[in-house]
């Protein structure tokens, strides 16, 4: 079966061949650390973890190489650090570290790397000289720039005309720019800022040189697979395949470009400059970040994804009826198998997780039910095969379905009903599961054997 992906770059959808099957290299451009991550940065993280977990699946866990850097200087970070009066690592530790938590809670999986722009200063000095001596690049003050009339190729990526560009970008007009378009890849540093010696003065880095550096260190000049959100492709990914291309000799920086489509509110891109945010970590406070990661993967990644507390609610619901079914064969053992094709295939289609989900669902639906009571190891099994892809479904479900500091009192409450059937008391049966109805507890009844509870999507608990 091949994995098929929307490569931005050809503007089509193309079967995949890494360059070195026992090698895939994958990098996705990282947050900037100076503020809680919202939801929306989350889309990006999550997607693209879903194609982590697809590749290893594909190639195998110890052939995959995935990085996700962070991007720790930046004038966003400065003037944070400014107004708190503390060093930018304050800042960006602090930040990283809330971020880890975050991924943690959505059920992403570590990176094989997390390179940070600040270690990998000297490589960046590194490859601007080449750009300089190349020609792609010229030094004026302190400032470095790329100078993009040197390359044919700007604007593959973007599909930009130079007019375009140069609005897109909101490019500063410099009197030290020889082009309107040339970008930035060193700047000087006042003695206040943050700045490292370079051969031009202390100064610090440009955003798009950290990524074309990170990449040539760890993961090589010609990478896979490089992915990020769409407001991405420019100048930022543009401007990254100019640089690399050109301080490699014309060689090709990345064979495959996904970029997630955005996150809006109410139509609404979401972002901080809008102040339609909505930080991860709040969401982790109310709901379960299993539901919240299936809501993100509810809609096909590069289409918008219009997000509200029914979005999560959806999801929600979906989790539970998955649980429930695992819950109604607990006692069965799983082994280690594939999902079954129908859902593999979905996913191989451009990480189409939203047939993925409805291909989930037909597997607990009333014909699989049917089928799982004739072989109800390979029904768990596949199940769980399939949710492992999608990084959901690793819990326990009587976790899921049950757990909470009033897990006790409703256990109570079911049995007391329980009795009361038994000796035909069926109004006062009646009331309390009408009282359990209230509390979203649903009770199902089973011959033979005590009922079985749940709780139906309900907030955290
Ligand atoms: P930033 O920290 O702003 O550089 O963003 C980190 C990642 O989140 C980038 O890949 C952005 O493209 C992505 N991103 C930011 N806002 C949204 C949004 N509303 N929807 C989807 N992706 C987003
Ligand atoms: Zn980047």
């Amino acid at each position: 079966m091949y994995l098929f992906l929307y490569n931005t770059l050809t503007r089509s959808k193309q079967a995949f061949e890494p360059a070195d099957p026992r090698r895939v290299t994958m990098y996705v451009c990282g947050p900037t650390v100076y503020n809680y991550a919202h939801i929306g940065n989350a889309r990006p993280a999550v997607v693209f973890d879903v194609l982590f977990r697809l590749l290893r699946h594909q190639f195998g866990k110890k052939h995959v190489v995935y990085a996700r850097n962070f991007t720790d200087v930046d004038d966003k970070i400065n003037a944070a650090a400014a107004e708190q009066g503390v060093p930018i690592n304050t800042i960006t530790n602090k930040y990283k570290a809330i971020y880890r938590q975050d991924m943690g809670g959505l059920g992403v999986l570590d990176p094989s790397l997390e390179p940070c722009a600040t270690d990998h200063i000297p490589q960046m000095i590194n490859m601007i000289e080449r750009l300089i001596s190349n020609k792609h690049a010229y030094h004026v003050d302190g400032h470095v720039l790329f100078h993009v009339p040197s390359y044919n190729g700007y604007g593959q990526l973007s599909g930009r005309n130079r007019d375009d560009m140069i609005a897109g970008a909101r490019v500063e007009v410099a009197p030290y720019k020889k082009d309107p378009a040339d970008f930035v890849l060193w700047k000087p540093s006042t003695p206040k800022q943050p700045g490292w010696n370079s051969p031009w003065g202390r100064g610090r880095p440009g955003w798009h040189i950290e990524c074309s550096s990170m990449i040539e260190e760890h993961l090589g000049e010609t990478i896979d697979i490089h992915c990020g959100g769409h407001d991405l492709i420019f100048p930022h990914h543009e401007n990254e395949l100019a640089q690399s291309s050109c301080a490699h000799g014309g060689a090709t920086f990345a064979q495959v470009w996904m970029h997630n489509g955005f996150l809006t509110m109410n139509k609404e891109k979401m972002a901080k400059s809008v102040g339609n945010v909505v930080a991860i970590h709040e969401l982790l406070e109310k709901y379960r970040g299993e539901a919240i990661r299936l809501a993100l993967l509810s809609a096909h990644y590069r289409q918008p994804l219009d997000w509200s507390d029914e979005t999560i609610l959806q999801a929600w619901r979906r989790l539970d009826n998955l649980y429930d079914f695992l819950d109604s064969i607990e006692n069965v053992k799983s082994t280690e198998v594939d999902p079954p094709t129908a859902f593999t295939k979905t996913l191989m289609d451009d990480l189409n997780t939203p047939k993925a989900l409805a291909v989930l669902s037909d597997m607990v639906g009333p014909s699989a039910v049917k089928l799982a009571s004739q072989n109800p190891a390979k029904a768990k099994s596949e199940l769980q095969a399939a949710g492992k892809l999608l990084g959901i479904l690793q819990e326990k479900p009587d976790t899921w379905l049950r757990a909470g500091p009033d897990r006790d009192e409703i256990q109570a409450l079911v049995d007391e009903r329980e009795r009361a059937r038994s000796t035909k008391n069926f109004s006062k049966a009646d009331e309390i599961r009408s009282m359990l109805t209230d509390r979203k507890i649903e009770v199902r009844d089973r011959l033979g054997s005590p009922p079985r509870w749940l709780r139906r999507a309900a907030t955290r608990v």
